[in-house]
Order: structure tokens, then C-alpha cells, then sequence
């Protein structure tokens, strides 16, 4: 709506009191799930927390190289339509995981799963917590 805006503005737009310390949410907690909006492009992921660690604010969105930007795990709100209503329904897409090893990361995702950050991938189609066969 106002065109764009860098990263650090919409920073300060959501944190007008600074970033919450060491990049992490008060609130976040493994089996957490977020919403990820890109407002340029009305693009959106959902994403599981699957290990606990911190997971960033923005993400660069894969779609359009805007930024979308984290609810925070608040409910996606009804202003946005359909659009939100498919956010709080539909299942995650996407999970943060803490890699067991950083072979094969480059360097900068190397130190940050050191600092304690979490990776993002997508979760594999039907794949579900556990496959364990009950009975
Ligand atoms: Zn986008």
C-alpha cells in the first residue's frame, strides 16, 4: 500500500521498541506455528516450529524477492479475507529444524545454528511427525 518499505522500517514498524532480545520471540515454542506474509505479492507460508531455537522476523519470500514478514504466531487477522482464512486453516508447509550436523551448510548458516537459529525447509509431501504404525 505504501509501496516499499526496506527491512529496517518494517523493523522498527513492529518492534517500535527495538528487537526482542537475542532474535527471539517470548513466546516461541517448539510445535509453534507462524504465518509468513509477503505483502507485496499476497504471498504466504506456514511454518511448524519442530526443534526450539530462534527463527527470524522476516524471511526473504521465495516468490517474488519482497520480504515477508512473521505474525508473530498471532491469528492471521480477517481484514485479510480468504487469503487469512486459508492461513488459519490450512496445515504447515514449512517447519524450522535444528540440522544434527552443520556439514554441508555454508558458512553463514553455519554460525547461525551455532548462535542457536533454526533452518527452514519444506516439509516432504504426506510426511507426517512420526510413522509410528499404532496397532
Ligand atoms: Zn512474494
Amino acid at each position: 500500500m505504501t509501496g516499499h518499505e526496506t527491512k529496517a522500517q518494517i523493523e522498527a514498524r513492529l518492534f517500535p521498541d527495538g528487537l526482542p532480545p537475542e532474535g527471539r520471540w517470548p513466546t516461541e515454542r517448539t510445535g509453534m506455528v507462524n504465518v509468513y506474509f509477503c505483502e507485496e505479492g499476497r504471498h504466504w507460508i506456514k511454518v511448524r516450529l519442530s526443534d526450539s531455537g530462534t527463527t527470524p522476523f522476516l524471511l526473504g519470500c521465495r516468490q517474488c524477492d519482497q520480504v515477508m514478514r512473521s505474525f508473530a504466531y498471532t491469528r492471521p487477522p480477517d481484514s485479510l479475507g480468504v487469503m487469512g482464512r486459508q492461513m488459519r486453516e490450512s496445515d504447515p508447509t514449512h517447519e524450522f529444524y535444528r540440522p544434527d550436523t552443520t556439514e554441508g551448510l555454508d558458512q553463514l548458516e553455519r554460525e547461525h545454528v551455532r548462535d542457536g537459529g533454526l533452518l527452514l525447509r519444506e516439509i516432504p509431501a504426506g510426511g507426517s511427525e512420526s510413522d509410528g504404525q499404532g496397532s
